[in-house]
């Protein structure tokens, strides 16, 4: 079936050039064109900031101060005046209407103008933002309107409907544009082409949610008709929650076909047959948290189903996701399959690899370690022993992905610290075995609708308990003049047997800079805790050397261990009981808190002390501030993304994702579950997306995502 004519009159209307619009010449289209706006969509969906209530006019002694009002009145006096202070000039107008006088003022006005244009004795009507300064109220810069003379206010309010009576738009301006070309160029377009345009989602569902079709949420976004004694939000709000709406559920609907792509598709059904599970869990020197066996039993459920599994795991700094990882891995395992581990850094992959070992070796398993720095003739011998599948279990960086890694049967492929890596990461990984299971992990609590976007396609398992016997950290800033404070005190935590990192940061891992600042430091250190035992790690070390130096610390044979923000992720020394970080202000705030989470996880008390550089911005100052107020990784994270607004938040690695021109991710969260549960229920209906009869939604699914929607099915 081809798309239905309503919806393509609609596609049509939208894609209209704004030079077609009556009333915009050349040189206004020119003018939108600089923001962004040429065509009729773009005017429908940029939306007022504000609105103005001009339904009533009040009486100048009714004026609330703070608020806009709109109110008529009689010029008593007009002119030029000097303010006493700055000696600048200004000018004044005083307004009466009998009830009482106000005064309008411009601070930058052109004489002229002004004098030709305002004369004693005019009927005017003003619309501004009341202030009051003592006994005094003033409007700065008002909008003023003049009643043409021999006409009465009532009169010239009904021959300007557009203007008063009613709600009106105020839209954010843009340069060269004012508010009342914007209004008119928003009315014209509202008013000729808004009701044609009509939305594919199925009706039932709008009206089920009470929501506003389409055209008509347009219309009363913004010029919304409010009735006498209801609030502007009363119609606004609804209409504005029902683009939000129209937006989110063409993301989600976009995310429940990927998901529902990939949950047709078959996969490997494992076993648990507790041949190597068991007796790794008998060999641990603790037992599973209730929340890491009920997220371990929500994976092998998984891993049990004919269907690929795609299981991110939540969990905070240290809630323990690097043993339920092995678990699964071991599931795996035990069906003769092979497991891959991805780290985002090699210290990371290297700690991993140490502990894998450890742990396989003791069940007769095998586990390699691949990154970067393998040297080209130990990584041919390990590429053929993985490939004949006498290598169990592979843990690495993105090397791992490389193409010319293959697998006898690959089962499982785990990614570690999920936010460092982008969507394409998971998918390469798949790659490498037909349909293993993938399960990805992080640290970066992401606030319930974020994670709902990002991971939309994949299913949330949350470890939300810490192991037993965590303490919490105990957070201090120090301002630089106070950290010689900072080392009296890992002197002395030192002295009772305790370790220290000290953490610089750094602009890129590989560069110099890192290098410089962190050996530079350690110098300095070296003469300051001249008898305690003090190594230097870095990004640009030899592996074997990280190895070394990182297997040392945790025997305690190192008492500081001076870093550049390679221990940032996964580093696990639970005798150490102070985390100090230099230039904490550049640090951001997911940083801080996983580099705060190497601490706190012995039964010692911890400590953790941010030295702020002089230069601290604001932002800097608040992320500092978070961390003294909480620890809790979810606040931590809404907080970031507070500072930070979404955007940047989901950092440009997770572009792939729909724009939302109304929508508001943080402030939208509910509306943002809504949307997915009408999309995720519609994406299973039976025959969608091939079906003819949804066509108009499909076609509308793929202008709204742009190409980055890879579907089968959809085309
Ligand atoms: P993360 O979730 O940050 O990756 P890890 O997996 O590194 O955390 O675990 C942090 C520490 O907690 C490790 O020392 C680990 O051995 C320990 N641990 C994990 N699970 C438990 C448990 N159930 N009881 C006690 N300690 C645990
Ligand atoms: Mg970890």
């Amino acid at each position: 079936m081809p798309l239905s004519p309503a919806y393509l009159q609609s596609r049509n209307i939208l894609s209209t050039p704004l030079t077609e619009v009556r009333g915009v010449g050349p040189r206004l289209a020119e003018k939108l064109s600089k923001s962004g706006r040429s065509t009729v969509e773009d005017i429908l969906y940029s939306l007022p900031i504000r609105y103005e209530d001009r339904r009533h006019l009040r009486t100048i002694a009714h004026l609330q101060t703070g608020s806009h009002e709109v109110f008529s009145g009689e010029i008593l006096a007009a002119g030029e005046a000097v303010t006493s202070r700055a000696r600048k000039k200004i000018y004044e107008i005083i307004v009466g209407d009998g009830s009482g006088q106000i005064l309008l003022k411009w601070f930058r006005f052109r004489r002229n103008w002004m004098k030709q244009r305002f004369k004693v004795g005019q009927q005017v009507v003003v619309v501004g933002e009341i202030k009051r300064f003592g006994a005094i109220r003033e409007v700065h810069h008002p909008e003023v309107e003049i009643v043409p003379v021999g006409q009465s206010l009532e009169a010239y309010m009904e021959d300007h409907p557009s203007l008063f009576g009613r709600v009106l738009p105020v839209y954010p301006l843009t340069e060269g544009l004012t508010q009342k070309m914007a209004r008119k160029i928003g009315r014209q377009v509202v008013d000729t082409f808004a009701e044609y345009v009509c939305s594919p989602i199925p009706e039932e569902i709008y009206r089920k949610h009470d929501l506003l079709p389409l055209q008509e949420a347009l219309i009363q976004s913004h010029w919304p008709v409010v009735p006498d004694g209801e609030s502007v939000r009363t119609v606004v709000g609804p209409a504005r929650s029902s683009l939000v709406f129209d937006e989110f559920f063409y993301l989600e609907l976009g995310l429940a076909l990927k998901r529902k792509g990939t949950v047709l598709e078959e996969g490997i059904a494992f076993n648990v047959r507790h041949k190597y599970t068991r007796p790794l869990a008998d060999m641990l020197p603790y037992r599973l948290t209730a929340a890491q066996r009920r997220v371990l039993g929500e994976i092998k459920a998984d891993m049990m189903a004919p269907r690929p599994m795609n299981r991110l795991i939540q969990g905070d700094v240290g809630s323990g996701k690097t043993m339920v990882a092995l678990m699964a891995a071991l599931v795996a395992i035990e069906n003769e399959a092979q497991v891959a581990v991805v780290a985002p850094t090699e210290i990371l992959a290297e700690q991993h690899f140490l502990q894998f070992r450890d742990y396989l070796g003791k069940l007769g398993l095998r586990t390699a370690l691949l990154t970067g720095a393998t040297p080209a003739s130990e990584r041919k011998a390990l590429l053929g022993d993985i490939k004949t599948g006498a290598v169990n279990l592979v843990v690495g960086t993105h090397a791992v992905l490389q193409s010319d890694i293959e697998f006898r049967h690959l089962g499982l492929g785990i990614i570690d610290e999920q936010h460092r890596f982008g969507v394409v990461q998971r998918s390469t990984l798949r790659q490498k075995g037909s349909r293993p299971d993938t399960l990805v992990m992080t640290a970066t609590p992401i606030p319930r609708t974020l994670a709902l976007t990002l991971y939309g396609d994949l299913a949330v398992s949350v470890i939300d308990e810490m192991p037993p016997g965590r303490t919490p950290v105990q957070t201090r800033v120090l301002t630089e003049t106070q950290r010689s404070r900072a080392y009296h005190f890992i002197d002395r935590q030192i002295s009772e047997g305790r370790q220290a990192y000290i953490v610089y940061p750094l602009v890129e891992e590989t560069e110099k800079s890192d290098l410089k600042a962190a050996t530079e430091g350690a110098e300095l250190l070296r003469e300051i805790f001249s008898d305690a035992r003090l190594e230097v790690l870095h990004g640009r070390m030899k592996p074997d050397e990280k190895e070394r130096i990182m297997a040392a610390f945790k025997d305690r044979e190192i008492d500081i261990l001076v870093s550049t923000t390679v221990i940032e992720v996964g580093i696990d020394v639970p005798n150490a009981s102070v985390m100090m970080i230099e230039h904490a202000e550049r640090f951001g705030l997911s940083q801080l808190h996983q580099l705060r989470g190497r601490v706190g996880r012995g039964a010692a008390k911890s400590y953790c002390l941010l030295v702020r550089g002089v230069r601290c911005s604001s932002d800097a100052q608040k992320r500092l501030d978070v961390m003294i107020e909480t620890s809790d990784g979810f606040r931590i994270a809404e907080a970031d993304l507070e500072i930070r607004g979404p955007g940047d938040f989901l950092g440009t690695r997770q572009a792939g994702l729909p724009d939302f021109r109304i929508a508001d991710l943080l402030r939208d969260g509910r509306i943002l579950e809504l949307a997915r549960q009408e999309a995720f229920a519609l994406a299973q209906k039976e025959g969608f997306p091939t079906q003819p009869r949804f066509d108009d939604l499909s076609q509308e699914l793929k202008e709204r995502w742009g190409g980055r929607l890879e579907l089968a099915g959809v085309g």
